[in-house]
């Protein structure tokens, strides 16, 4: 519902501006002397050397999740591609050898400099199979093939760099839920 905001009453002196800009110039200037003072309270980085810490949720490169004996989840359902405003995953299906899934990617593709980082991708996937928390957000380039991440290039992770709560990543080859999953897999109890 759309809501009504009171415009405020300005005083003579609000309505000529100046003296405002001048108080919003002295606030400025106040923070750049306090901080000019006192260095050490800067928030800054020595970058690239120190990398900055990102919230694990937030939005950075994708990788393809994997299953117990390294295989993408992905089933090749198209969902990610039809929801992707971007336009800017590629993917060619074949048939699964596993008789319990129907197809996989031959091809997965996705177009980094296309790439809005939306996250529709992730939300789109019917299987977990997409995400984007690899904590990769700068991404650098000599060539606008380089940016385009293949498939290999999105099953190449570690699920060390993933925390131990994370389940789904610990399934994968090198995993601390590997062996566990693996038996999973074998008996066809695995999702
Ligand atoms: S994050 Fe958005 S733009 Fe990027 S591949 Fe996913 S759906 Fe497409
Ligand atoms: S939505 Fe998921 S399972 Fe479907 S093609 Fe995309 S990554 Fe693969």
């Amino acid at each position: 519902m759309a809501k009504v905001v009171a415009r405020p009453d300005l005083s003579f002196w609000e309505s000529v501006y100046f003296i405002e800009i001048f108080k919003g110039l002295a606030t400025t200037l106040g923070h750049a002397v306090r901080n000019l003072a006192r260095p050490e309270g800067f928030q800054t980085l020595d970058y690239p050397e120190e990398q900055p810490r990102l919230p694990r949720d937030y939005r950075s490169q994708h990788r393809l999740m994997k299953r117990p004996d390294g295989e993408s989840r992905c089933v090749a359902c198209y969902m990610c591609s039809t929801a992707c405003p971007a336009r800017c995953i590629s993917i060619v299906a074949e048939e699964s050898p596993d008789h319990h899934i129907e197809k996989r990617p031959a091809k997965f593709e996705i177009d980094l400099l296309l790439c809005v980082f939306c996250g529709y991708c992730v939300e789109a996937c019917p299987c977990d199979a997409i995400r984007m928390d690899t904590g990769k957000a700068v991404i650098v380039g000599d060539s606008r093939a380089g940016f385009v991440i293949d498939k290999a290039k999105l099953l190449d992770w570690n699920p060390a760099d993933y925390p131990a709560e994370d389940l789904r990543s610990q399934e994968a080859p090198g995993g601390s839920r590997n062996a566990e999953a693996r038996a999973a897999l074998k008996s066809g109890t695995h999702h």
